[in-house]
């Protein structure tokens, strides 16, 4: 039988996914609903960004003030809604300057823009790339030039000149990649679509004295694995390894579209000037009244406390389920971004928690990929446990 709210649903659509047949209606807590009213426990996150969960009515309140405030007004001027967002951003990265965009994905574009700028400003002649195998860095050109992955490349070739891939976690491979006209590297300190790879801290320790000695940029891009996910608030923050240039997005604005990326003062002297890049709608005063406020709730309950907590938790409940059940190989990850190793197809027993009530998803066809709300409490995780039982 044909479900009515999925024909209207998907009516016109570009067919650019592959969707789960499930129509969502609203969110609360860390629950979302069907149309049809079908309850479904939320370890998506709509991928890693309903940090807050849904139905927070102090973020919902701040939109609704900025809204009947002012929603957009252009980057030909000042606004006070995205001074408060920068100064909140930069207070939690650590960088110096920052500059709004719509996506996480033009995060990364103008983080490439920002570092052969920098290089052309030095005029140090170098263009060139290190990016990681196993990367996700999004799917304009550019990013998609530094994200590994055959098949969402090969039809869009040829790509931007210029970027060579190394291992990940492996530091003699990206030396050796290394040329003098390697302008940046760039990685995630933890790779989300990649599978859940957690950087090893001799390896972000290495880039970072690698970058130093070669006089090469370091990016991270902190899109997914950032804004408290890991525990800190960047994932570099755990190994101390501050970047040159960092991109963020997906959680910052708690649903609501912007992306960001941030840069040291000698990026920002040496890189962008007027006219080097820009954006219509980015860093309005909408997204940014969602960014500031995001921010100060972050601080204000010390969610990385509670992810630090409800992390430890997570792992050692999935360790015991993983000991008691044969299908688990493996449970890897950090904080809230969490993966478990199947021996199974992943995209059946997606679909099986679908059934239960439960949503997560992959990341590449071997691993699922928990990345709930930040806000969950252990009796989430044990209804989590208890549900994944029954699916496994
Ligand atoms: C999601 C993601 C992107 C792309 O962000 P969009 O907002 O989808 O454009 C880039 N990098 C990483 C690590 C991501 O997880």
């Amino acid at each position: 039988m044909k479900n009515p709210y999925i024909e209207d649903a998907k009516k016109g659509l570009v067919h650019t996914y592959n969707r789960f047949p499930v129509v969502l209606e609203k969110g609360e807590g860390v629950y979302v609903y069907d149309a049809e009213g079908k309850k479904y426990l939320d370890f998506a996150a709509g991928i890693a960004v309903s940090s807050l969960g849904y139905g927070n009515k102090e973020f919902n309140d701040a939109l609704k003030a900025q809204i009947d405030c002012l929603i957009h007004s252009s980057n030909l001027y000042y606004n006070t809604t995205c001074g408060k967002a920068a100064q909140a951003l930069l207070r939690v990265t650590q960088m110096d300057r920052v500059f709004f965009t719509n996506s996480g994905t033009e995060a990364i574009e103008g983080a490439l823009k920002a570092a052969r700028k920098y290089a052309y400003q030095k005029q140090t002649g170098r263009y060139e790339f290190i990016a990681m195998k196993d990367s996700f860095h999004g799917r304009s050109m550019g990013a998609l030039s530094v994200t590994e992955h055959e098949a969402y490349r090969t039809p869009f070739e040829p790509l931007i000149p210029g970027v060579s891939f190394a291992e990940y976690n492996n530091l003699d491979s990206v030396r050796e990649l290394v040329t003098d006209r390697t302008c940046a590297i760039i990685l995630e300190p933890l790779q989300g679509e990649g599978g859940i790879n957690t950087a090893d801290e001799a390896f972000m320790k290495g880039i970072r004295k690698l970058c130093d000695e070669e006089g090469i940029l370091m990016i991270c891009d902190e899109i997914q694995c950032g804004m408290g996910r890991t525990g800190t608030m960047f994932a570099w923050q755990n190994y101390g390894t501050k970047p040159d240039i960092m991109t963020m997005a997906k959680a910052i604005g708690n649903g609501v579209p912007v992306g960001a990326f941030a840069m040291t003062e000698d990026v920002a002297r040496h890189s962008l000037e007027p006219g080097d890049h820009g954006t219509t709608y980015g860093g309005n005063p909408f997204v940014c009244a969602a960014v500031a406020k995001t921010v100060e709730i972050f601080e204000r309950e010390r969610l990385t406390e509670h992810v630090q907590e409800m992390g430890a938790y997570l792992t050692e409940k999935l360790t015991r389920l993983q000991a008691a059940c044969g299908s688990i190989t493996e449970v890897r990850g950090k904080g809230l971004i969490q993966g478990i190793r199947l021996n199974k197809p992943v995209a059946e027993t997606v679909q099986a928690a679908l059934r239960e009530g439960l949503l997560i998803i992959s990341a590449r066809s071997d691993v699922i990929r928990l990345v709930p709300p930040l806000v969950i409490e252990k009796e989430h995780i044990d209804e989590l446990i208890e549900k994944l039982k029954k699916v496994l």
